[in-house]
């Protein structure tokens, strides 16, 4: 390769390119925070993703620009880089989403959070070889920028590795609950503060490299640990906390770098993440702290016939009679959960509102904050079947209305429509907001068998009301055969 191969640039050019770069970041900044907006609702969430893409056009080809400005090794080989790079990383990338399932998009997600940490990490660790201590104010900030950017990428990185594979079931949901394991990660903390401290005092490579180090393996066991100590049942939390701390890891990345489009757009993930964490938490009635110090899903069982709790008999009913009761409704709500996922039932349970509207039967969908694995999983799902957005209602707007309703269609969930939650103050999701579907006439629950509990692993007493029946079954066959006896 011709090593001397390098543009040379004048002096214009040069101020060209940069106010290229300023414009093409402000750009590149307005169309991440339209994405933001856009997807916030369904109705625009398409278009909010397109967004999001061009903003990310836009910003990879101005760092492309940029970066043969400034490069030193020879103008070829940063392109042969980036080329390879952006191949790499772009194939990968649409190899991975072709093939995720939908239930399996939280681990997806959980496992890309990490790649943002090991960047965040890996930027820090190059940018202090760049440019060690020394002894000036700008370069304190520098090492306090880097030392923060390390802390904050290590945790995520090891943090997502564990919720990957705790979502994933490679790795048990329990939470590992040592002895003083708060008072061991309080420790962890001030002791990261202290040795960034230390880190901001050294000069040179020889002198900052061992508080870095150190810095390194104390964030990564923290990260581990964090998430090791939270049940599966606050994964959804865990999930978005995570986002947000990967946010934070790519803004600072931003500062070492010295990057503004990084500094903003990861401050926009790291405070969308932080909101989301904060509405999930209230979803759940829980407090983000005892989230992050252990939460619920971990003591009781994750499958199995969850407690031993008698609540007397169930009914089982049959497609036909289901089809009867709906012909007969003049108002039906259906609330999904992630058996409906699982079972890709969301097309025949499109197909089934149509043909209820047709003839005059309401039929809405009422939508727990989460319901299905990840946030906005049913509304996702619901959007890829062309249910009618106008149609489909978040909790807080139709659990209130449940009285009025004739028929509640129960698919796929379980922990989101349990009265346990309300009525049971020891029940391990005591205090979650649920559907309040047990007001309707007449409740249908549709799942496999009677044999297995929800997510968080109890017992639904949903089930063996009065006013419920069960229709025992894959959902999608289900439905289906609710259609054919139409
Ligand atoms: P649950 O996971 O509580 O229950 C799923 C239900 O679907 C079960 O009753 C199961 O019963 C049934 N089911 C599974 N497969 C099928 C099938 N093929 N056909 C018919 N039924 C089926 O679901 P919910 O959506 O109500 O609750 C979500 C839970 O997941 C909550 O506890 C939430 O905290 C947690 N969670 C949420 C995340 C999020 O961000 N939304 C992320 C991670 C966890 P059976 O096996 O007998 O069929």
């Amino acid at each position: 390769m011709p090593e001397n191969f390098n543009i040379n640039f004048d002096p214009a050019a040069l101020e060209a390119i940069g106010r290229f770069q300023s414009l093409a970041y402000i750009l590149a900044a307005l169309l991440f925070i339209l994405a933001l907006a856009g997807l916030s609702k369904q109705k625009s969430a398409r278009s909010g993703n397109k967004m999001g893409i061009a903003g990310m056009v836009v910003a990879l080809i101005a760092t492309f620009i940029v970066a043969l400005t400034q490069t030193e090794a020879g103008a070829l080989l940063a392109i042969v880089f980036m080329v390879a790079s952006i191949l790499v990383g772009g194939i990968s990338g649409i190899i991975k989403a072709v093939r995720v399932k939908m239930t399996g998009m939280p681990e997806l997600v959980a496992m890309l959070h990490s790649f943002v940490g090991a960047a965040a990490v890996l930027v820090g660790i190059n940018s202090f070889f760049a440019t060690p201590g020394a002894d000036t104010a700008e370069n304190a900030f520098h090492m306090g920028e880097v030392g923060l950017a390390v802390f904050i990428g290590a945790v995520t990185f090891t943090g997502s590795i564990v919720a990957y594979l705790k979502l994933s079931a490679k790795m048990s949901g329990k939470p590992l609950t040592i002895p003083g394991r708060n008072f061991f990660n309080a420790l962890m903390i001030i002791a990261i503060i202290v040795i960034i401290g230390w880190f901001i005092n050294t000069r040179g490579v020889d002198d900052g490299l061992l508080p870095l180090v150190i810095i390194t393996a104390i964030s990564l066991v923290l990260g581990a640990h964090l998430v090791l100590a939270i049940g599966g049942g606050d994964m959804p939390v865990v999930v978005s906390m995570l986002n947000s701390y990967s946010g934070w890891a790519a803004a600072m990345a931003g500062f070492t770098l010295g990057n503004d489009l990084l500094i903003i757009t990861g401050s926009l993930v790291g405070s969308s993440g932080a909101f989301l964490s904060y509405i999930m938490c209230q979803g759940m009635n829980r407090s983000f702290i005892s989230v992050i110090l252990g939460g619920f899903g971990g003591d009781a069982p994750k499958s199995g016939s969850g407690e031993a709790k008698d609540y007397g008999d169930y009914t089982e009913t049959s497609a036909e009679e289901v089809a009867t009761m709906l012909k007969e409704a003049k108002r039906v709500v259906v609330s999904p959960g992630y058996g409906m996922a699982v079972a890709q039932a969301q097309f025949p349970v499109a197909d089934l509102t149509r043909k209820l509207q047709d003839t005059g039967v309401e039929v809405q969908f009422g939508i727990h904050p989460v319901a299905g694995r990840m946030p906005g999983h049913m509304n996702v799902l619901l959007a890829e079947a062309k249910v009618p957005y106008e149609s489909v209602f978040e909790m807080d707007e139709i659990n209130d209305e449940f009285g009025d309703v004739d028929v509640a269609l129960v698919i796929g969930a379980n922990d989101t429509v349990n009265p346990a939650a309300e009525t049971e103050p020891d029940s391990p999701i005591a205090g979650m907001p649920v559907m309040r579907v047990w007001d309707a006439e007449r409740v249908v629950v549709f799942k496999r068998g009677m044999g297995n509990a929800g997510y968080a692993g109890v017992q639904n007493p949903l089930f063996f009301n009065d006013n419920t029946d069960m229709l025992l079954g894959d959902a999608k066959d289900s439905v289906e055969a609710i259609i054919a006896a139409l």
